[in-house]
């Protein structure tokens, strides 16, 4: 995938969510078809964390389940860092593992960065568009 498409309200979403957060991270599933993310499922930091984010188990296969009865797809993990955008050592084994689009919130410096593994890290493209 080379970018990914959010709403400009989805945008302001994901950065209340961050914000409501701290100090810890947050995180949520981004679900939608192909490029367009069309629904933010805000997801619990089982880590309580501010340097990490972990999702329980149960919480992952309820994500799972209702993008399936709305026949759409995860397509993206959020997550927010009260640092720069750019994904942690440990964000890069869990992206490797887990391949879709990554998109990483900075409340400190209040902008998005989206990544993906393919080969290895690389950005994707984060597009807004007014809907
Ligand atoms: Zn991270």
């Amino acid at each position: 995938m080379e970018e990914i498409f959010l709403t400009s309200r989805q945008i302001d979403q994901l950065a209340s969510l961050a914000k409501s957060s701290l100090p810890n991270e947050s995180c949520a599933f981004l679900l939608g078809k192909n490029d367009r993310i069309t629904e933010i499922l805000p997801m619990q930091n089982a880590d309580r964390s501010a340097i990490s984010f972990s999702i329980k188990p149960q919480q992952v296969l309820q994500a799972y389940d209702l993008a399936e009865s709305k026949k759409m797809q995860i397509i993206g993990i959020f997550h927010s860092h009260p640092a720069k955008p750019a994904p942690s050592s440990t964000d890069k084994r869990f992206m490797e593992i887990n391949p879709v689009v990554w998109l990483i919130y900075s409340t400190t410096e209040h902008r998005f960065k989206a990544y993906v593994y393919d080969t290895d890290v690389r950005e994707v493209v984060v597009k807004i568009i007014t809907a």
